[in-house]
């Protein structure tokens, strides 16, 4: 019998999810008994035009990691889509959007301008920017076309399930491909982790009080963190409490707070907003101008609380007055 057919791609992401398949380490033996890799450009000699030969839903699954923000991503994303009977948005960028996801605080010509223009030591007198069409003696050259707005997988093609984290644990990597080869799926569009916050998984939550008050904010290269202690308790922002479990609190285990990369549990539809609020409610105070000032020490708020998810947001992106309407794409 013929083994089912396996692709991973990746778009805007970091390459940190395709590390998380090669940790399978001497798993991936495992997984390749069981599958048959026939695209995975990163590791292998596969090309584009392998996956328009495919019939249509010839993959058992496509794994697509990474945000959507160019014109070839799509192109990629639709093509697999229409070869996968399944397709998993692999980590936090297809899930949620990612650190890529950030840039939606900006527009694409702010970006050119500070990458092309403004970056100190930039040796670019002619202001050239990247342009989708040049035209030179030999002929034309194309470029895929860098979106305004970055956006998450489920943004531009049908997902079937998402792995969250930046990167996928392991485990729920081998549980996930097991799932799918013995066909014992969990329902249709669900996240591949445990619906419960990160905090019931991590060794320190013996030492969180039930009731917390923070006095004062801290970031943690500003003080010593306490490995024995409740991270959130010493004051550094965990987002344990309103973070998805599924890793072993690795972040926490390694005594750095969590930043959120697991995203929200299926109850919360705003992660930013959420972990906003429920560290709002910490502040040690009953005083307008304390409050402020305790949550003042809270630097870089889109960072922090929307590290993974600000396409998938409410929000979505900053609004771009140069643009008509405030949004493109
Ligand atoms: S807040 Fe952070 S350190 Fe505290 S119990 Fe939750 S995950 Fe652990
Ligand atoms: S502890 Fe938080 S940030 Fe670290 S891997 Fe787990 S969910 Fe992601």
């Amino acid at each position: 019998m013929s083994k089912p057919k396996v692709a991973f791609y990746w778009c805007a992401s970091c390459g940190g999810c395709e590390e998380a398949v090669v940790d399978l380490a001497e798993d991936i033996l495992e997984v390749v008994k069981a599958v048959d890799i026939t695209f995975w450009p990163v590791a292998l000699d596969f090309k584009r035009g392998d996956v328009e030969e495919m019939a249509d839903k010839e993959l058992a699954v496509s794994f697509i990691n990474g945000a959507v923000r160019s014109s070839e991503q799509a192109e990629m994303v639709h093509l697999l889509r229409a070869k996968s009977q399944l397709v998993v948005a692999f980590g936090s960028c297809a899930h949620l959007g990612g650190i890529p996801g950030l840039a939606n605080t900006f527009d694409r010509e702010a970006m050119f301008r500070e990458v092309y223009s403004n970056v100190p030591g930039l040796d670019n007198e002619e202001g050239t920017v990247p342009v989708p069409e040049s035209v030179v003696p030999e002929g034309t050259l194309s470029l895929p076309t860098l979106w305004d707005t970055v956006k998450t997988l489920d943004q531009v093609t049908e997902v079937d399930y998402y792995l969250p984290g930046c990167p996928p644990p392991v485990k729920l990597i081998k549980n996930a491909v097991n799932a799918i080869v013995s066909g014992q799926l969990p329902p249709h569009k669900s996240v591949l982790a445990p619906d419960i916050a990160l905090c019931d998984e991590c060794d320190r939550l013996a030492t969180k009080p039930d009731k917390l008050s923070i006095k004062e904010f801290k970031r943690p290269h500003t003080s010593v963190i306490d490995p024995e202690k409740c991270i959130l308790a010493q004051g550094f922002l965990c987002l344990g409490p309103v973070t998805r479990q599924g890793c072993d609190a690795a972040c926490v285990k390694g005594n750095m707070p969590c930043t959120g990369c697991m995203g929200p549990t299926s109850r919360v539809h705003d992660f930013g907003t959420k972990a906003l609020s429920a560290m709002a409610s910490l502040a040690d105070s009953n005083d307008e101008n304390e409050i402020e000032n305790i949550l003042g020490k809270i630097v870089d708020p889109v960072g922090s609380f929307y590290r993974y998810s600000l396409p998938a947001s409410l929000l979505h992106r900053g609004y771009v007055p140069s643009v008509q309407g405030g949004r493109k794409q």
